[in-house]
């Protein structure tokens, strides 16, 4: 009841405001949504969860309302959902064999801190521009409360195509960030984990969030000036899919069974933790050829290489040290891009 007077409300100041915003945000019972968005559409004859779906939406009484909330609680549930099973098995010592960088522990003060950052973006930028997410759904054309869903095979293709894309937007955009101004400004807030957890797949500046972001985003609206049959759902799927990579990118471990092993081209955790540990190389987010066809990944290779040239006995201790030499240079190289303004006065 409290909520409703709140929203109703809320409403009035908007009317205000802006009559046709408020217009907008009315929330209609069920029987008028439903023959509003699914007309004489037999709901009984589609799919369990595509009833679900359409239900949903009649539910809420407004569509706006209903996918922004949606995504909100998508992300949030998702991001934090694969964060927590990497703070556990982090806690596990079983685990730490495959610890990226096994020397390195990350107190609980710096995740609380991670967590406060992270949720901070997502309530004061991310949530109040989810809004408009529905509204700009519609203007590209995509598909939103409509049932029945994309077939799959079709749901695949585009996702393989955002994931091609997000990458390469990644690739160059992570790297105009590591250029002085942009990093000192933006970036460095990022680099603060040289040895990252799951966590910090979302620890950045406010600007930086809202620039990688439009990597995820921009690839959907982008396929939408092209064709005109795209569900939301496989959006969902693909930020979902796109989360999972951050996060365990970040994760700072490389198991035997990781994907990058089975997936020659997948970076996984093995590729970005060296982008953190030693800041330069290693700039791409899913894949591997841009920075293999470009060379910025030849000090990962010459990492590895020197590591794996070492005698099986004496590999942990070589690696120990190789590590140490590698971020010993990433500390230099990121002072050098922080200090640029100094190096241009001179
Ligand atoms: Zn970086
Ligand atoms: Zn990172």
């Amino acid at each position: 009841m409290a909520a409703q007077q709140l929203y109703e409300s809320a409403l009035a100041f908007v009317g205000k405001h802006s009559p046709e915003l408020a217009e907008q945000l009315v929330i209609t019972n069920a029987t008028q949504t439903q023959a509003m968005l699914y007309g004489d559409i037999n709901l009984d004859a589609l799919s369990w969860f595509e009833r679900l779906w359409a239900n949903y939406y009649i539910y809420m009484g407004n569509a706006i309302l209903a996918t922004g909330l949606m995504s909100f609680l998508l992300h949030e549930i998702v991001y934090f959902g694969r964060c927590i099973p990497w703070l556990i098995i982090d806690e596990i010592p079983w685990f730490h064999q495959w610890k990226l960088q096994p020397t390195k522990k990350t107190t609980w003060a710096q995740i609380w801190k991670c967590t406060r950052v992270v949720l901070l973006t997502h309530f004061t930028c991310e949530a109040p521009l989810i809004w408009l997410f529905h509204p700009i759904c519609c203007y590209f054309g995509m598909s939103t409360f409509e049932v029945p869903f994309s077939p799959l095979w079709l749901m695949a293709c585009q996702i393989a195509f955002f994931f091609v894309f997000e990458d390469t937007f990644h690739y160059w955009a992570h790297r105009g960030l590591h250029w002085g101004p942009l990093y000192k400004n933006i970036h460095k807030l990022h680099h603060e984990f040289s040895a990252p957890i799951g966590l910090a797949a979302e620890y950045a500046h406010p600007m930086e969030v809202m620039i990688l972001a439009q990597g995820t985003i921009s690839g959907p609206f982008l396929y939408c000036l092209f064709r005109q049959d795209l569900h939301i759902l496989t959006v969902y799927i693909w930020v979902t899919l796109r989360l999972f990579q951050a996060v365990d990118a970040h994760s700072g471990y490389d198991f035997p069974w990781s994907l990058r092993h089975f997936l020659p081209f997948w970076a996984g955790a093995d590729h970005h933790d060296f982008h953190h540990m030693a800041f330069v190389n290693c700039f791409s987010t899913s894949f591997r050829w841009w920075d293999y066809c470009l060379g910025t990944d030849n000090k990962y290779h010459a990492y590895k290489e020197r590591v794996a040239s070492a005698k099986a006995g004496d590999r942990a201790a070589v690696e120990a040290s190789e590590m140490k030499k590698v971020e010993a240079d990433g500390i230099a190289a990121e002072r050098e891009v922080v200090s640029y303004d100094k190096v241009k006065a001179q």
